[in-house]
């Protein structure tokens, strides 16, 4: 018996860890004619105004923990700055609308995260502020209705591997509840990827997509975004789609071409009007406008691209 391979063998069979490969470049992939499509919707003007479902400002001392982080455990996140220099960054890039997402790692911080959300949602008008809360905040449902209600944030962010809680959990359904009783989205990361041991959970014993369908169906009148298109559960994502009219799913990453997972993109143009173009900038390793170029290469439909780029989020947070 050998021992040595039986001390290096981890003693938990679902040791994982995020796999960080180098960005290739979108260029020189052969695919001329997603390029040369690329290229006529760039002279058309279809990239310019995009709205992002999915950007993180975050106060400056948590932009500083997630760079640790991310360092540590993941990529290397290639833009880093303050809030304001993201939003700056965002438009420069010709976002001219973006969700922007922060959530509570801990108990006792939505508070002041929902007013950092707000106070930059009033600087920048093109901002979707959304709130947040801690499925522990003992206070949760009031921390949501303040949130919804006087301070007019536009809807609750959770993060089930970041906050170690499953989206069926009692606590984070009746904020769901909360969510959809004020006619707000909820942009739940309740797929199990990318999975790191680093977040101290079994992000795929938390996070199956019966999960989720267990929540659309609790609450029919609740309209859940899903980030990453649901990774890595595509396909069961894509069917809940199909059977729910709440459930709605953002590009973020999975569709970068960074990842190794196959993407379904006749599916995705399809779905379009439940497809929300998002990028978890600045969250990411490669540059901003990637995910975008890969969606203008691949999606063949310019009304689906017109959906993703705008339509579906304007419908979800109409101006
Ligand atoms: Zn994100």
């Amino acid at each position: 018996m050998n021992t040595d391979s039986e001390t290096l063998t981890p003693c938990c069979a679902i040791a994982r860890r995020i796999e960080v490969p180098d960005p290739r470049p979108l260029d020189g992939d052969g695919d001329v004619v997603g390029a040369a499509r690329e290229a006529d919707r760039r002279r058309r003007r279809l990239l310019d105004g995009v709205t992002d479902a999915h950007v993180h400002l975050w106060p400056d001392a948590i932009y500083r923990a997630l760079w640790r982080w991310f360092d540590e455990h993941a990529w290397k996140i290639r833009f880093r700055a303050n809030a304001e220099e993201t939003v700056s960054a965002l438009s420069a890039s010709g976002v001219t609308r973006a969700v922007s997402l922060v959530y509570a790692h801990k108990p006792g911080i939505a508070r002041s995260l929902n007013a950092f959300a707000r106070q930059l949602g009033d600087a920048h008008a093109g901002l979707v502020p959304m709130a947040t809360v801690s499925p522990e905040d003992s206070d949760a449902l009031d921390i949501v209705r303040e949130a919804l209600g006087p301070m007019g944030l536009r809807g609750i962010k959770l993060h089930c591997h970041v906050q170690k809680t499953p989206i069926d959990d009692p606590r984070v359904i009746a904020i769901l509840r909360e969510c959809a009783a004020a006619g707000c989205p909820a942009v739940v990361h309740c797929g199990r990827a990318p999975a790191s041991d680093a977040y101290g959970v079994d992000t795929h014993l938390i996070c199956e997509h019966t999960r989720c369908e267990r929540v659309l169906q609790e609450i029919p009148t609740l309209k859940l975004v899903v980030p990453h298109l649901g990774l890595d559960e595509f396909e069961p994502y894509l069917a809940l789609v199909d059977r729910y009219e709440g459930l709605y799913l953002d590009t973020s990453m999975a569709c970068a071409e960074y990842f190794e997972q196959r993407i379904d993109w006749r599916a995705i143009e399809q779905r379009s009007e439940r497809v929300l173009y998002g990028t978890d900038f600045p969250i990411v390793p490669y540059e901003y406008d990637r995910e975008l170029r890969v969606l203008a290469r691949r999606i063949e439909d310019d009304r689906a691209f017109e959906r993703i780029v705008r339509g579906t989020s304007a419908a979800l947070w109409p101006t």
